[in-house]
């Protein structure tokens, strides 16, 4: 029985190699120079594939991936069907935030009711986050570079990720808002977990022994 692991390259795949070398896993390639979207490991009964960050809550719901990592911030936008989510790994950490121009007055132009132009890549974050505050947008689907969008005209706001803030501050940006702390999770498909349980349940116990709090 094969076990297949969803990756996206990058911060996740890096900052998840630890928590699988404590599972006894180690890729025998590394996404970053390898061409491989299937990675073999040093376990004959695991393997990894490499999708987009966006992609693993997909490949994990029709159980073409058993298990994946992914951010809380794509696990919102995608909805988390059929996926079982039984632990915050605590890795790529950072904050989903509404930002604007430095010289916009965030606050009187949420006071006066006017109607927001947001551009996002997190549509169904931003229009839950809005919708809760009682304030009226209009969306624009961005796929990325949301930071140029105010800076143009195309919006008055974004709703992104930030960590450290040097992405905004080098735009002339300013975060307004907090929406949530976002972490990546480990999510499993349901049924995998049900016909895969002796294989699967050793590493989420691996994971969790090793998680760092
Ligand atoms: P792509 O670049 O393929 O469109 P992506 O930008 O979502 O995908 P990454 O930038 O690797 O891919 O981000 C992967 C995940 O890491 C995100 O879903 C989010 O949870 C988290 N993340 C994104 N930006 C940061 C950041 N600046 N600091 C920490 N974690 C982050
Ligand atoms: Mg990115």
């Amino acid at each position: 029985m094969t076990i297949t692991i969803a990756l996206s390259k990058g911060r996740i795949f890096e900052e998840t190699l630890p928590l699988l070398a404590a599972a006894g896993i180690t890729p025998l390639e590394d996404p970053e120079s390898s061409r491989k979207l299937i990675l073999p490991t040093n376990r004959a009964d695991v393997r990894l594939i490499i999708v987009r960050a966006s992609d693993v809550p997909t490949y994990v719901q029709y159980g073409a991936a058993d298990i994946g990592v992914a951010g809380k911030d794509v696990l919102n936008e995608h909805g988390g069907i059929g996926l079982y989510q039984p632990l915050d790994l605590n890795i790529a950490r950072c904050r989903m935030m509404v930002a604007v121009r430095d010289d916009f007055d965030y606050e009187s132009a949420v006071r006066q009711g006017a109607r927001l132009r947001v551009a996002t890549k997190y549509v169904q974050t931003a229009r839950d986050h809005f919708a809760a505050k009682g304030v009226h947008v209009d969306l624009i689907k961005l796929y990325g570079s949301m930071e140029l969008a105010p800076l143009v005209g195309l919006s008055d706001a974004i709703v992104d990720l930030v960590s450290s803030g040097g992405t905004l501050k080098a735009n002339n940006l300013k975060a307004v808002e907090h929406i949530a702390d976002i972490s990546s999770r480990l999510v499993v498909n349901q049924a995998a977990l049900k016909l895969k349980h002796d294989a699967i349940q050793p590493i989420l116990d691996a994971f969790a022994l090793a998680i760092k709090s």
